[in-house]
């Protein structure tokens, strides 16, 4: 590469003593902290499992899923970047072991190196210089933040370390910098806060040739000066360079915390780059503020199966508190399992609720539960948002009412039943692979006028991302339609169900597509902004 022509600058991120520190919202946050200077960002997630990608593993495992509009299912820390810095990211941002290794192994097979004898080293990394490069090739961006997930130290992250190593040199140290998030342990028996697994973690971190430039200390307690001192001293970093960083009661405070230790200004300096605009806080700022001083209450019931773990439902929960926080709204949420419900557990919970959202899902357990809760929201006019399942499942609690017949039911549930209102897509019905083969990414939908899906997006043509093999059944399209089901949104070919509404009920919708992931702190999602209203005023 040659360095006079590009522009482009390098932020690594890494991770030390232990993981879940926060360091890809971190990253998500300084993101948006050089945008606000009039840069333009790329961002890479460099994920260290075999996987191909995050589709096929379970919530528990992974979290959520996020899905890109090309239709690449990514990891979450994805959705931190969009929403944090309000960009839409492609494939190219998420890279695994498992295409690295794909892409290596299919090219051996094809020849590519024939004679060679295939190795981590150079081949593995070759790889994987090349994605990040690719990345900077295709985006323009002016700085291009890459997250190694893991922690410095794991086995596996060891081919991306290297390759970041190798890419310091061939590109330069004055178009990359590094930054290492580590978390300070609390001991409660002295009362004091401990530097001694950072001072570790950056020592194995230069064992692998790299020595980072900034380091972020996240700690759950007050990080004190000497502390950070102390950091500066045994880790070889400038005193100004380390940020202490304590957990906040809202992450979207991250950004004015890097903002107070002046996090861009030295990375601008160390670039010897000015800003090319000031920062524009003030939307921000009352978002937080917002926060801190709601004018209301809302309390929304989650009904789903993976609720122990909130990661799995992430891009749902800041999509209903975007549009609880531009109403200056305190959002409670109410974790409910959906298989609680069926056990009678949690009804008093779910009386609470103002409104009720049944997210997306996959798989039989917990099912019944949900259709109670969305048979719950309908006859007692509570709003009611269904996302993918949720919209399949209040389709299917709908037609067991209208149709008095309780063995109504997705195909993905029950095979058999007479009664099958939500099927397999038709061009699903041979694809026998797991992975990458869903209905997946960006489609277009026409919204019916006078719905409440056309008054809340306020124009006649939207685009949203999708992850679905079953769909609404057109056989039952007009018996339901007479019964008060609304189709509100169809596909551009008007074969495809992709929002339905209950003619008779304040607000109960539900959309094939996840509107959840296009979601922005500033920028609600219509639709949750009209399921907020809707719950703020039956309260
Ligand atoms: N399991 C359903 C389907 O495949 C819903 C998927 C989802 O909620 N993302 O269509």
């Amino acid at each position: 590469m040659d360095k006079q022509d590009n522009h482009t600058k390098f932020i690594f991120f890494t991770g030390g003593v232990v993981s879940s520190v926060g360091k890809g919202l971190t990253a998500a946050a300084l993101g948006r902290c050089l945008k606000e200077r009039g840069f333009k960002i790329g961002v890479q997630k460099l994920d260290p499992y075999l996987n191909v990608d995050p589709g096929t593993m379970s919530p528990y495992q992974h979290g959520e899923v996020f899905v890109l509009d090309d239709g690449a299912e990514t990891d979450l820390d994805l959705g931190h970047y969009e929403r944090f810095i309000d960009v839409r990211l492609n494939k190219n941002s998420n890279v695994t072991t498992g295409q690295v290794y794909a892409e290596v192994i299919s090219r051996e097979r094809q020849g590519d190196y024939l004679g060679g004898t295939i190795q981590v080293i150079p081949h593995i990394t070759n790889e994987i210089k090349r994605r990040i490069m690719k990345v900077a090739d295709s985006s323009d961006a002016d700085y291009i933040l890459i997250e190694v997930g893991g922690t410095v130290g794991d086995i596996e992250s060891q081919p991306y370390l290297e390759a970041i190593r190798q890419l310091r040199n061939e590109i330069g140290r004055d178009h990359t910098f590094h930054i290492h998030v580590t978390w300070l342990p609390y001991i409660g028996a002295t009362d004091e806060l401990k530097t001694k697994p950072t001072q570790h973690s950056v020592r194995e971190l230069r064992s692998m040739g790299i020595t980072p430039n900034m380091i972020i200390a996240r700690a759950d307690h007050p990080i004190e000066e000497a502390l950070c001192e102390k950091i500066a001293l045994f880790c070889d970093v400038e005193k100004k360079a380390v940020v202490p960083m304590q957990t906040l009661d809202s992450y979207y405070e991250v950004p004015s915390v890097l903002e107070k230790y002046h996090v861009a200004e030295y990375l601008l300096q160390y670039f010897n780059q000015a800003a090319q605009k000031e920062p524009q806080w003030q939307q921000w700022n009352a978002l937080v503020d917002a926060i801190h001083h709601p004018e209301h209450e809302v309390t929304i019931a989650i009904v789903g199966k993976y609720v122990e773990l909130h990661d799995a439902y992430i891009s749902v929960r800041e999509a209903i508190n975007h549009a609880a926080l531009s109403h200056q709204a305190r959002l409670h949420i109410l974790w409910i399992h959906s298989c609680e419900l069926e056990n009678g557990q949690r009804w008093d919970d779910l009386q609470q609720a103002a409104g009720i959202v049944v997210p997306g899902g996959f798989g039989q357990r917990g099912i019944e539960g949900k259709i109670m809760a969305a048979r719950y929201a309908r006859e007692n006019h509570i709003p009611y948002l269904g996302l993918c399942l949720g919209m399949q499942l209040m389709v299917v609690e709908f037609t067991r009412s209208a149709l008095q017949d309780e063995k109504a039911n997705s195909t993905e549930f029950d095979e058999k039943t007479p009664l099958p209102v939500i099927d397999l897509m038709p061009d699903q019905k041979t694809i026998t692979d797991k992975g990458g083969t869903m209905r997946l990414g960006l489609y277009p939908c026409n919204l019916v006028p006078g719905t409440h899906a056309a008054r809340a997006y306020q124009c006649q043509q939207v685009e949203e991302r999708h992850r679905h093999r079953y769909e609404f059944n057109n056989a039952y399209r007009e018996r339901l339609a007479e019964k008060g089901l609304v189709f509100s949104g169809l596909s551009p070919d008007e074969r495809l169900v992709e929002i339905a509404e209950i003619k008779e009920h304040p607000f109960m919708l539900g959309t094939q597509f996840h509107p959840e992931f296009l979601s922005r702190p500033n920028r609600p999602h219509p639709l949750f902004d009209a399921f907020i209203r809707a719950a703020l005023q039956g309260d």
